[in-house]
């Protein structure tokens, strides 16, 4: 069975949404784009319990799960997966922030103690030569 344009009356293929010759929406969407939306947020949310450990990752998915979840929101099928994703994705974004920027100290403090101990040899064998 032919289906056709709403608008403009072309003739639509099968499983096409938008129209290709006016780019009007057919009555017939395959999936509510919100549904979609919530759906990926709530994967994110899901994949950042994993990525929150490698801090670009986390901070990827964490904001993205964040973007996909908000715009779930308004999805009705899937309105609870994109709450689940938003607070998943909040939460673990604030442990990656949290995360890295311990990361961060410990990598600080290490590089001093490395110059430091630097300083140290270099300050022995300063004494050791006079
Ligand atoms: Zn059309």
């Amino acid at each position: 069975m032919a289906k056709f344009c709403g608008n403009c009356g072309k003739e639509l293929k099968e499983g096409q949404s938008i129209c290709l010759n006016c780019g009007v929406q057919t009555g017939e969407p395959v999936k509510n784009r919100t549904d979609q939306f919530a759906l990926v947020g709530f994967i994110l949310g899901l994949v950042s319990i994993v990525t929150w450990l490698i801090p670009l990752f986390g901070l990827g998915t964490g904001i993205c799960g964040i973007v996909f979840s908000v715009k779930g929101l308004k999805s009705i099928v899937n309105k609870t997966k994109a709450q689940v994703g938003l607070i998943l994705s909040i939460i673990f974004l604030a442990i990656t922030v949290v995360w890295s920027s311990c990361v961060t100290c410990i990598n600080i403090s290490n590089f001093y103690d490395t110059v430091n101990d630097t300083y140290d040899r270099y300050d022995y064998d300063y004494d050791y030569y006079y």
